[in-house]
């Protein structure tokens, strides 16, 4: 396996792929892996010839108030987890090698962007996009996996890769959990003992909700209520709880078309998003 830290290193590589004609499948993260993103990994194999992964916390999708400097971070450990499972190479540029002094161009998906995460994160996905565009250049794949973990995030992709023709396959991997439901997330291990008891309540809520759902209901409002009465219940503070259509990401009244349940709360400090899709 190897590590590339520069764009030179990355580009010199997937150039002599590119020469063998191997296909090439990225997994973008921000490290401090588990098994949601080896998930990804494995979906990856399926895709290329050769997988690179990706390693980058990157500081322009995160909020001036946001925990940029306390993500966890543990490159010897993402190594192995790598190595382990067949990542090909990793791409892990420092923020300076991706962004020049005088950084100046942005992509901006302007529609789903702005509901959800979008609203308490209004930078967010500009940088999101901006980034996945760069390691698209990058590593020139074919192909890229993203999590449905964040459903919102792998929309915004597709749809930038629709409308600036970028020729990359998107492929979206299910949602993985821990074994008592609570979503796999890098922000986990910020939790106290407490915190991620209490935590279990969203998965818990949204569970219930998909319930409901499954039986016949059809009200967004009593599925929005059942997720917040089970977080309210636990003490967490909910930023949003939204059922909206999985097209447009407008909100839904009566779900009578694919749909999108998802949830943003704060546990303590952390904040923590989970979804289900429903239809
Ligand atoms: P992150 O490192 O949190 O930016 O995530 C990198 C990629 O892994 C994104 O495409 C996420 O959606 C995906 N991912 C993170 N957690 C999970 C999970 N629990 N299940 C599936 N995919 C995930």
């Amino acid at each position: 396996m190897q590590i590339c830290r520069t764009v030179k290193e990355m580009r010199a590589l997937v150039d002599e792929w590119r020469a063998n004609n191997s296909k090439i499948a990225l997994v973008p993260t921000m490290g401090y892996l588990h098994d949601g993103h080896i998930s990804l990994v494995k979906i990856a194999h399926t895709l290329g010839d050769k997988v690179v992964l990706s390693l980058f916390v990157n500081p322009t999708q995160f909020g001036p108030t946001e925990d940029l400097d306390k993500y966890p971070r543990d490159f010897q450990r993402d190594v192995d987890a790598c190595e382990k499972n067949g990542v090909d190479a990793i791409f892990a540029p420092t923020p300076d090698e991706m962004y020049a002094k005088d950084f100046s161009t942005w992509v901006t998906e302007t529609s789903l962007s702005l509901p959800m995460c979008g609203v308490s994160r209004p930078i967010h996905f500009r940088g999101v996009c901006t980034v996945v565009l760069k390691l698209f250049n990058i590593t020139r794949c074919d192909a890229a996996v993203f999590g449905k973990k964040d459903a919102q995030q792998a929309l915004v992709i597709q749809r930038m890769v629709r409308d600036l023709n970028v020729p990359v396959e998107i492929v979206t991997a299910p949602l993985v959990r821990e074994a008592d439901g609570l979503a796999m997330s890098s922000r986990n291990r910020y939790l106290s003992a407490d915190e991620r008891e209490r935590a279990l309540s969203l998965s818990r809520g949204i569970f219930a909700a998909e319930k409901l759902y499954n039986k016949g209901e059809r009200s967004a409002s009593v599925l929005i209520a059942e997720v917040q009465k089970s977080v309210e219940q636990a003490n967490g503070k909910i930023d949003y709880i939204v059922c909206n259509a999985r097209d447009t990401l407008m909100p839904l009244e009566s779900i009578d078309r694919p749909a999108l349940l998802a949830a943003a709360v704060y546990f303590g400090t952390t904040r923590l998003i989970d979804n289900v899709f429903l239809g």
